[in-house]
């Protein structure tokens, strides 16, 4: 199972259960970061972009702080790769905003101009020219004429011209970013379609879904019972009518950056913390030097045994979310620092996870007789990259193999210092007042909202991907379940998460007051995937995303199964829609009814019960409901998708020592693309 990080809250922050925060943790964490911060950066089309703060980077010691420079150097160095992964024209049109946007001499106050530059602010937040959340493409909204007079007003040597004219550059263009429906998606998901060859994404050329499949046919050992990630980190062309991998490592495909990453992962071994930890990065790198998968399997086993370490690094080809048929992986890198009293509530789930899995509402076969080496931490975020950013998950959960996760256990974090900034933005949103129905749902989610949400993460992190097992013989989730397998496996993370946030064992167990917080938690999930989701869609749209689509065949499975005993229900007032939930304790049921099948869905293999279930609950929308959302929302004025600009670390030099790292803050989303783009533009613009 490939589908470990969750975007629950993440790219709409408000919109669930954020408000003032309350709990402990929260409030240490507020008394160490400077409180005059400024958490908003920028906002552009759909978008808000935050910042974020990094308590504790100065408690750290001076060879810590070394190694965290090391490893933020690394995690950038990979930029490059994730915009190539996602379409192969993307480094091409970044390099050309980057030219127009530093060398246009011409006039900047015309809306023309500001379209462009609008335009640059989205490719950048997207890593390339499709929406970064709904995959579609999105073109500038001044015309091609305009862009055409300013490209010819620029010295031609600053354009990425591959050795064609001006004019040719110029044609291609006209196609790529200007037509919006050439290559106009990532990630198709849609059913009875080659789901590789419709897909606009760089993992593939010239071959298809079929061709795919039966390689990896052939190859693949179903009995393995440690099989390798098949397909992760390269991308499958064909050559001369023979499909092939074109292997992602030093020497290979991507390589001028991989090489980067591996210089400065080198450095990293040097002043690692401990031997775990030296052992981790020192298999990472011959990794990435051999690209070798079996490598990458002891390198995981390496990383997840290396839990005492103050700093910790994701960096890899890591989630397959932006494959369609889910083999191979997105560039992505996460460097943290552990929030040590944060630690403490997330360790304390970890601790039970064996009660948790006894009496999960799972049939007994497809629990796990015992639930191993789950370690949970609240993590302090330095830098991301790649997939990371600037949209980011909050919680993580790797590695992704499942047969290291069952015999070596996994690690899963919490983001809490991102979660703490989405919580001050939060608190400002008039989402809630819109979308709740009632006042004793407003004061309840101001109370125990921000819990609600932590406790979620934490335990679909946890408890939620940890749980469960496959029968003997079955395979993996992406050969039996294919393009619904993120989706479901998503679904029973967040089934895991509401069986238990309404469970008495938490309030016993001393992490929250009371079962108000489950209320303020089903309050929340019920609204967001019925109603408050679909802000992010336009008219006409279905659902692709794979949380998206979770969320809402979870929600509408136990809506329309709650319906003869009024469970929940869908009420009008003042023309308004909005969920209201009757009996909580029933709503519990449900949820454990769902997650017992979805289970059993996983363990069996049962694809036509996966599909059905996503197909009927997960991706049709209701457009008369859409358009009511859509212009109730649009009267807010709230930008549906946020993600951050990241900090920036600079070494301190005496000699050639370092004997300090420093800690800025860019607020200037721009500036801060275009330095990143100069420094870290290892790549060729094709590849
Ligand atoms: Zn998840």
């Amino acid at each position: 199972m490939k589908i470990k990080k969750m975007m629950i809250y993440g790219a709409m922050g408000a919109a669930l259960s954020f408000s003032a925060c309350n709990s402990d943790n929260k409030t240490a964490k507020s008394s160490e970061t400077s409180s005059n911060f400024e958490v908003t950066c920028d906002e552009f089309a759909d978008i808000q972009v935050l910042r974020y703060q990094i308590p504790g980077f100065e408690e750290l010691t001076p060879q810590q702080k070394e190694l965290a420079y090391y490893l933020y150097e690394a995690a950038n160095s990979g930029r490059d790769i994730f915009y190539d992964q996602k379409y192969k024209h993307s480094l091409g049109i970044r390099h050309t905003l980057e030219a127009i946007l530093t060398t246009y001499a011409g006039d900047k106050t015309t809306e023309d101009w500001k379209s462009l530059e609008s335009y640059a602010k989205r490719v950048f937040f997207s890593n390339g020219i499709h929406h970064h959340y709904s995959n579609l493409k999105f073109v500038p909204k001044c015309s091609f004429e305009y862009f055409s007079r300013v490209i010819k007003s620029l010295d031609a040597n600053t354009l990425p011209l591959e050795g064609k004219t001006v004019d040719a550059f110029l044609g291609e263009m006209k196609t790529v970013m200007f037509d919006p429906n050439f290559e106009n998606k990532i990630v198709n998901l849609a059913s009875g379609i080659d789901n590789v060859a419709k897909s606009s994404n760089n993992f593939y050329e010239g071959v298809t879904q079929k061709e795919v499949e039966a390689y990896y046919t052939s190859k693949i050992d179903t009995s393995d019972m440690r099989p390798i990630s098949w397909g992760l980190n390269s991308k499958m062309v064909k050559e001369n009518g023979v499909v092939k991998e074109r292997v992602w490592k030093v020497g290979g495909m991507y390589g001028a950056a991989i090489e980067k990453i591996v210089y400065w992962l080198e450095k990293a071994v040097n002043v690692a913390e401990n031997d775990k930890q030296k052992k981790a990065l020192q298999l990472l790198v011959e990794y990435y030097k051999t690209g070798d998968l079996k490598k990458w399997d002891e390198y995981n086993i390496a990383w997840v045994n290396d839990t005492e370490s103050r700093l910790d690094v994701v960096n890899g080809f890591i989630e397959v979310y932006d494959d369609a048929i889910g083999k191979r992986a997105s560039y992505e890198s996460v460097v943290s620092i552990k929030d040590m009293e944060a630690t403490k509530r997330i360790a304390a789930i970890a601790t039970e996870a064996q009660w948790f899995e006894d009496h999960s509402p799972i049939a007994d076969n497809h629990k796990k007789a015992t639930v191993k080496g789950i370690t949970a931490k609240v993590i302090t975020v330095i830098q991301e990259a790649g997939a990371g950013a600037p949209s980011t998950p909050i919680g993580i959960n790797l590695p992704n193999a499942n047969w290291i996760r069952q015999e070596h256990g996994s690690k899963s974090v919490s983001l809490g210092n991102i979660v703490y900034s989405y919580n001050i933005v939060g608190a400002k949103s008039p989402m809630m007042k819109e979308f709740a129905l009632t006042e004793d749902e407003i004061k309840r989610n101001a109370e125990f909202g921000a819990l609600a949400g932590d406790l979620h993460t934490d335990m679909h992190e946890v408890i939620g991907h940890a749980s469960g097992k496959i029968n003997p013989g079955i395979g993996d989730p992406d050969q039996t379940l294919k393009n619904y397998a993120s989706t479901l496996e998503e679904a029973r993370a967040d089934l895991v998460a509401l069986y238990y946030v309404y469970d008495q064992k938490l309030v016993d167990m001393g992490i929250m007051p009371s079962l108000e917080v489950g209320k303020t938690e089903f309050d929340g999930y019920m609204r967001n995937g019925l109603i408050t989701q679909l802000t992010r869609l336009n008219l006409g749209e279905n659902l692709e995303e794979a949380h998206m689509r979770n969320r809402q065949l979870n929600a509408a499975w136990v809506f329309e199964k709650g319906k003869a005993e009024n469970v929940v229900e869908m009420v009008k007032k003042d023309g308004k829609t909005y969920v209201k939930i009757n009996d909580y304790e029933k709503l519990r049921a449900l949820f454990g009814a769902l997650l017992k099948e979805i289970q059993r869905i996983k363990s069996e293999g049962d694809f036509a019960a996966g599909q059905a279930l996503v197909e009927n609950y997960g991706v049709k929308v209701d457009q008369t409901l859409l358009k009511e959302v859509k212009e109730r929302f649009a009267k807010l004025n709230v930008a549906p998708y946020k993600g951050f600009i990241q900090p920036k670390l600079t070494a301190v030099m005496e000699n050639d020592k370092i004997i300090d790292v420093k800690v800025s803050y860019p607020d200037n989303w721009l500036n801060d693309q275009l330095e990143r783009g100069k420094n870290y533009g290892f790549l060729p613009v094709k590849n």
